[in-house]
């Protein structure tokens, strides 16, 4: 079967095919926009969806070498997101359903992020343990089967992507900071700064107060030094990238641990984080853990975590009307 993916829930237009549960195009045109104002604006972001959800998805048909008319169903992502971006995949995705008369697939966005492991090999065996770690959230899930996933933790406050992007705003680092503090942090001491870790119970998380120290050290530093942050900014971010790995790690632990479940995923764009990678990787070795870590471009948000979660659905024929909505909020 030839499925048409599409993503339109933030700030990346993506459309992706996927024959027979292989990825054959996988096409995101970013939102530049955005940068300037220091975060996700809806109302642009809702428009740019407008200008380029045609061309992505031509480009992403021409790229498979097959034409509209192959395509047997389209799975787009209903939620979670902004509402105003949703509508846009998902009317696209309606439209071209009823023009086809193919069958519609609806796809929850934070199932795709670790759907995405059924994208390429190694693929984990149920169930497994999936870290999820994007901009709009951070969970701990317990993933029993492709569509029956139970939510073990989350945070209380900020997400982690939140929490880089956030930092970065402190830093006066662009939208979205999460990969320049990445880049930084490599070249940056991690104990330079000691910063606190939050006393959350259980499998939750806060990332709120990490925000707010980071601030107060901050505006200490350059009292003493109006220089500090060119001087130092390697540093700043070396330990804060750290804490946020440290505090997303040690949860995990916890969660394995109560679980006694050894295949161990991270998802979301914050998965794409080196430090968080290779800490995760040291971690599997000592718990003789089987660890999956997406491939960068199925980190971010893209399409063929969508068409990949699409056509899981799709062997099941798990289809839905053309009364369906998006919705903004949608648990995992
Ligand atoms: P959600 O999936 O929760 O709805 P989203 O779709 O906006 O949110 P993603 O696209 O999955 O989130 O991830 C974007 C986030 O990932 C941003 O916060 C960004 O800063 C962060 N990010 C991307 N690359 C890195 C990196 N290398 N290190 C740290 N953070 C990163
Ligand atoms: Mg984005
Ligand atoms: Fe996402």
């Amino acid at each position: 079967a030839i499925i048409l993916g599409i993503e339109s829930s933030c700030d990346e237009t993506s459309a992706s095919i996927c024959i027979d549960g292989e990825i054959k195009s996988n096409i995101i045109a970013g939102q530049a926009i955005h940068s300037k104002y220091g975060g996700v604006v809806p109302e642009l972001a809702s428009r740019a969806h407008q200008q380029n959800i045609i061309p992505t998805v031509d480009q992403a048909i021409q790229q498979a070498k097959i034409t509209k008319k192959d395509v047997d169903a389209v799975a787009f992502t209903r939620g979670p997101g902004l509402l105003g971006s949703l509508l846009v995949g998902t009317s696209f995705a309606k439209s071209f359903a009823l023009a086809r008369q193919i069958p519609l697939i609806e796809v929850n966005h934070m199932q795709a992020h670790i759907l995405a492991h059924f994208i390429d090999d190694p693929k984990p065996n149920f169930p497994f343990l999936c870290l999820t770690v994007s901009g709009g959230h951070t969970q701990i899930v317990l993933v029993k089967d492709y569509f029956d996933m139970e939510l073990l933790g989350q945070t209380l406050d900020d997400a982690a992507g939140e929490a880089f992007d956030k930092t970065a705003k402190i830093l006066t680092l662009p939208y979205p900071g999460g990969p320049l503090i990445d880049k930084y942090a490599q070249l940056g001491d991690p104990n330079a700064f000691s910063l606190p870790e939050p006393q959350i119970t259980g499998l939750n998380f806060s990332f709120s107060g990490l925000k707010t120290a980071i601030l107060y050290l901050v505006q200490a530093k350059m009292k003493e030094n109006p220089q500090f942050l060119t001087q130092h900014l390697n540093d700043v971010c070396a330990s804060v990238q750290s804490r946020i790995v440290s505090v997303l790690l040690n949860k995990l632990k916890k969660a394995a641990k109560q679980t006694g479940v050894k295949d161990i995923a991270i998802a979301g764009g914050v998965s794409a984080n080196s430090g968080l990678r290779s800490a995760l990787i040291e971690m599997g070795e000592q718990y003789k853990w089987r660890v999956f870590i997406p491939k960068f471009e199925y980190c971010t948000d893209n399409a063929a975590m969508i068409a990949i979660a699409g056509y899981q659905k799709y062997l099941k024929q798990d289809f839905v009307g053309q009364d369906i909505t998006p919705l903004a909020r949608m648990h995992v």
